[in-house]
């Protein structure tokens, strides 16, 4: 099959046969999942079948390397419903998550992840809020237990931070898994940036939105892709995508130390007009010295991280590229 590009600016999809009539669409990236694959299908499409309404499951295969493409493919055999979009390297969970928002064609999408932490028996009562005229539905862990006592707290300090600095909030103890209605899901498709915060962009579309609790389970098997380098970078992105305190914050910064180095420097010209030269301080000199150049490579890097962003941004290259799809 010749390699295709999609973005969210393609136009393709638009030829897609939108007359089938696809109520629930299910998205779940995955990468290095082969023993999750028919365990996690069979657990979805029995539920979804006692649901009664008509369903797709696309899976996004974002380059693994290990044998999920096949397990999906042999797994296709036995659920019809099943489309497989290959990617043509690991592009990360935000643009597999986009790939799969681009060609999904149900009136609800739900994105899912492939090691049965979100369980699907959620499926009904987001089903049920969506009926009663909710345009999302987030599922929410009460409990985190599962997740490391160091992964549980950075994420608490995360939305701390971010909700406290960006002007929107990302409902906290709330992932990828949630239910969005068509509305939501063409204005996520509409929007240009390159750089996407799934999490945030979700919350930033607002609508009219309900919540259902769940326990997060333990991964069923394989491990976590996200290690703390990976999940520093993406509340990075996070924070950057959703507020520019961290680069305004300078200037105020800028002007206090400012104002204090002035006042200094007056005390110490009277001080010395008074009671004459001496040359002691040594140590205050070298400690200030070498603490101005600190904040001052803080404050250059998080520019940085700013200007790399734009940089990133300005090419406007496709978010992923599908090498095919099965
Ligand atoms: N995933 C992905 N691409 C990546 C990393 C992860 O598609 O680069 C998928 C992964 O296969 C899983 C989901 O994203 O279905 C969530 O990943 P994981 O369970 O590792 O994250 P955690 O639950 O530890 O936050
Ligand atoms: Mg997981």
């Amino acid at each position: 099959m010749k390699p295709r590009i999609y973005s969210h600016l393609s136009e393709q999809h638009k030829d897609r046969p939108q007359a089938i009539n696809i109520t629930i669409s299910i998205l779940c990236p995955l990468y290095n999942e082969e023993e999750m694959v028919p365990v996690f299908l069979r657990r979805l499409v029995d539920l979804l079948e006692e649901i009664h309404k008509s369903f797709e499951v696309i899976c996004i295969n974002d380059g693994s390397t290990d044998k999920t493409l096949t397990a999906l493919l042999v797994a296709k055999k036995e659920y019809p419903q099943l489309r497989i979009i290959n990617l043509s390297r690991n592009f990360g969970k935000e643009a597999a998550l986009s790939a799969g928002l681009d060609s999904s064609r149900g009136e609800v999408v739900i994105p899912i992840d492939a090691d049965l932490q979100d369980p699907p028996e959620l499926i009904k009562e987001m089903i049920e809020h969506w009926e009663a005229g909710y345009d999302v539905v987030l599922a929410k862990r009460v409990d985190r237990c599962t997740d490391s006592f160091l992964k549980r707290n950075t994420a608490l300090l995360f939305y701390k931070i971010h909700n406290s600095i960006s002007s929107t909030a990302i409902p906290e103890n709330v992932g990828d898994y949630r239910l969005m209605s068509r509305k939501v899901v063409n204005t996520i498709k509409a929007m240009p940036e390159n750089q996407r915060f799934m999490k945030g962009l979700f919350a930033w579309v607002g609508f009219k939105t309900a919540e259902v609790e769940y326990t997060r389970a333990a991964r069923k098997s394989g491990k976590s892709k996200f290690n703390g380098w990976r999940l520093w970078n993406l509340a990075l992105d996070g924070i950057t995508s959703f507020s520019t305190l961290p680069i305004r914050i300078w200037l105020y910064l800028g002007i206090i130390i400012s104002t204090l180095s002035l006042s200094y420097g007056f005390f110490i010209i009277f001080r010395t007009l008074i009671l004459g030269v001496d040359v002691p301080g040594y140590a205050s000199l070298l400690t200030s010295i070498l603490f101005l150049g600190g904040i001052q490579l803080v404050g250059i890097g998080l520019i940085g991280e700013y200007i790399g962003r734009i940089y990133m941004e300005s090419k406007a290259r496709p978010l992923y590229i599908v090498e095919g799809e099965y």
